[in-house]
């Protein structure tokens, strides 16, 4: 299935000069949103991935998360922005472009047994799927490795995540 004609590209969004690869089409179109799941799940598989819990990255992340958790018969576990998980948490700043950032996960939700698969609808820089690997990391969890539906090659975001599997669907 042609996945990429799924992806609507919306430009000089949210600022200038980015071209905004918009799944919420994908997501509109019952055959692609299963073949995109069932993809994720033969790719998991394919790996030998068997991860106790799924973690995505607010929001997007989430959306892909939980149905290849229910899949690999996984837990989910969501890492959110600052201040919207209502339980203790552990937490983790990062480097923007510009400033820095923070992305936060409930303390209970894992333990340092644990093996995850961090999960995101996208890859650019890296930096937020780096930063979640090292707060797992901090925590004691073994990260299994990473699953995107998309990747955006030129940013080389890759290059910044440990040496795990990388499953990815679509590249631009
Ligand atoms: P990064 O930390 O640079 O790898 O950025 C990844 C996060 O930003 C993901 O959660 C994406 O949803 C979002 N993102 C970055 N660039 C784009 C883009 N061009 N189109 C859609 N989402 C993006």
């Amino acid at each position: 299935m042609d996945l990429k004609s799924l992806i609507r590209d919306i430009p000089d969004f949210p600022k200038p000069g980015i071209v905004f690869r918009d799944i919420t089409t994908l997501l509109n179109h019952p055959q692609g949103l299963r073949y995109t799941i069932d993809t994720l799940t033969a790719k998991c598989r394919d790996y030998g991935l068997s991860p106790d819990y799924i973690v995505g990255m607010e929001s997007r992340g989430f959306l892909f998360g939980v149905p290849l958790a229910y899949q690999l018969e996984a837990g989910f576990i969501p890492v959110r922005k600052p201040g919207k998980l209502p339980a203790a948490v552990h937490s983790i700043e990062y480097d923007l472009e510009y400033g820095s950032d923070s992305l936060e996960i409930h303390q209970d939700a894992v333990a340092s047994h644990h093996k995850v698969l961090i999960v995101d609808d996208l890859i650019a820089t890296g930096g937020t799927a780096k930063a979640t690997a090292d707060l797992l990391e901090k925590i004691g969890c073994e990260v299994l490795g990473f699953a995107f539906i998309i990747e955006l090659i030129d940013l080389g975001g890759r290059e910044k995540l440990p040496d795990l599997p990388i499953i990815t669907i679509i590249d631009y």
